[in-house]
């Protein structure tokens, strides 16, 4: 049984997890210690001990524990990439790829240690100089979602890390292996006794032992808005900061003056890909009149051609859905669209495959109206809905009529159009003839309204969440 990391040591837990390869049920990736109430906060006890002389570390020391987890995670990309297709149903090239992504952040981070820097100010009084400088924050409490299992506990780790912060990291339920791996290449690349503590364990047990503990000076969270909302209440209590990432409803516009392959193309990895497991997925296609039926013919077309299958096998481009609990969601919502009147163009059918598991046929909706509930409420499957409109102006509305503001992207050949589109869209990130998904390791990432509250994430706006600025008056 695989452990977690408390005060520097391997700790088995109260119970065990048992996780499951959603696209073989009867395959059980690993059995995974469970940890208890009191695991956590003894996890946040040994996290708070290690501060000091974390904070004060050299930066070489972080440099090469960060360079030596890169590196290690490039040398078993194919390895960690398996397992963590294996775990969570994304097909092997994009389990890979969020691999190598979070190696690439661990390198990041291993050059932002040697760039920390201040600045030296004259005040505007005589004799007196200024000195403003970050410093760590202290405890940081790490909650993530099981959709990008190794990346994105990467990009809160690596930063938290790098500006001398120590960590409890409670990864989701569904997906103890790839975190636990993660945390087992950082303590040998040589982490000190309790700077990084590994608690795998129910949100409600674990998650909740974080929320209400007083020695957490900051909380990073990714996952689903009702969650956020409850990591927002409790930091409030606590006089503590928190960065939230959420989820999202992101919108594809495409306009009449399109190129249709390039808009098939976004449209169909934004929806479908990962199994639309994706906060930046997008499930609300706006698409004006002109090229309406072309782009729902074409789109159509293509959902044909995608195989889903077995996340492991090759040619599948869709693996299935993560458990079944999101698969009764996905139909739930199937049937929700067909009650609210939205034409069903393509799928809407649990499939049977070789292996048993959670498959779902990419599935398009047409006739949506954005008022719909399909349209509005974020699904977190291959599900997606055509909204049709007039024009421009129209498509720009109906984009941004949503609680949601994390990605969107226009597919259009009018530089007028794409640029007005940059600047109106209420979102924190914009894409222009790409899918809404699919985003650099090194610039920031985040959104607004109901997707995200705090600073951005990733590249060297994480600074701004991971570190704290003081500044100092000498008399010379
Ligand atoms: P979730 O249910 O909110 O869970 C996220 C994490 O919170 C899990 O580790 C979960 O533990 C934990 N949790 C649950 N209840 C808690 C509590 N009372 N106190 C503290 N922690 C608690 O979300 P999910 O289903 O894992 O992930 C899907 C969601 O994440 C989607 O909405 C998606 O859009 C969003 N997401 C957003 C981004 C972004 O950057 N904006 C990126 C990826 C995903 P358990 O394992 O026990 O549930």
């Amino acid at each position: 049984m695989y452990k977690n990391l408390i005060a520097g040591e391997w700790v088995a837990g109260e119970d065990a997890i048992e996780n499951i390869n959603p696209s073989n049920t009867k395959d059980v990736v690993g059995l995974y210690a469970r940890a208890s109430f009191s695991d956590a906060t003894t996890a946040i006890a040994g996290a708070k001990q290690a501060f000091p002389a974390w904070s004060r570390s050299g930066i070489l020391e972080r440099h090469a524990i960060l360079k030596k987890t890169s590196d290690e995670i490039m040398a078993r990309k194919e390895e960690l990439g398996r397992l963590l297709a294996r775990e969570e149903g994304k097909t092997l090239p994009e389990a890979i790829g969020e691999t190598i992504r979070a190696g690439q952040i661990f390198d990041f981070f291993a050059g932002e240690a040697l760039r920390l820097a201040g600045e030296v100010l004259p005040s505007v009084r005589p004799n007196i100089g200024v000195e403003i400088t970050r410093e760590a924050v202290g405890v940081v409490g790490i909650i993530t979602p099981w959709n990008f299992p190794i990346a994105i506990p990467a990009w809160k780790i690596a930063p938290a890390l790098c500006y001398g912060n120590t960590i409890v990291f409670k990864p989701a339920e569904l997906v103890p292996g790839c975190a636990h791996a993660i945390v087992d290449i950082l303590h040998r690349a040589g982490l000190p006794k309790g700077v990084l503590n590994l608690v795998m364990g129910k949100g409600s047990v674990v998650g909740q032992a974080m929320l209400d503990s007083a020695d957490l000076a900051a909380i990073t969270f990714t996952g689903s808005t009702g969650t956020g909302k409850r990591v927002a209440a409790a930091s409030i209590e606590h006089n503590r900061k928190f960065q939230l990432e959420m989820g999202g409803k992101n919108p594809m516009v495409v306009l009449d003056d399109a190129d249709l392959t390039v808009a098939v193309e976004a449209a169909a990895n934004s929806g479908f890909f990962s199994t639309g497991q994706r906060c930046t997925a997008s499930s609300r296609l706006i698409v004006t009149e002109g090229i309406h039926d072309k782009f729902v013919a074409a789109l159509t077309e293509k959902l044909k051609t995608l195989v889903v299958d077995d996340a492991l096998k090759a040619g599948t481009h869709i693996g299935p859905v993560v458990d079944e609990r999101q698969l009764a969601t996905d139909i739930d919502y199937i049937e929700i669209g067909k009650r609210e009147g939205a034409k069903l163009a393509f799928g809407g059918d649990i499939i049977t495959r070789e292996n048993p598991g959670f498959y779902l046929q990419p599935t398009l909706f047409t006739e949506a109206t954005n008022q719909m509930r399909i349209s509005r409420e974020e699904i977190f499957g291959p599900v997606a809905s055509v909204i049709r409109v007039r024009d421009y102006e129209e498509a720009l509305s109906v984009a941004n009529d949503t609680p949601f503001g994390l990605s969107a992207g226009i597919a259009t050949t009018s530089l007028k159009h794409a640029t007005h589109f940059k600047r109106n869209l209420e979102a924190g990130m914009v894409m222009v003839n790409l899918p809404t998904a699919g985003v650099d390791f090194h610039v920031p990432f985040g959104g607004r309204k109901a997707s995200s509250f705090g600073s951005r994430e990733q590249g060297k706006y994480a600074a701004e969440f991971f570190t704290t600025v003081k500044t100092a008056y000498t008399l010379a």
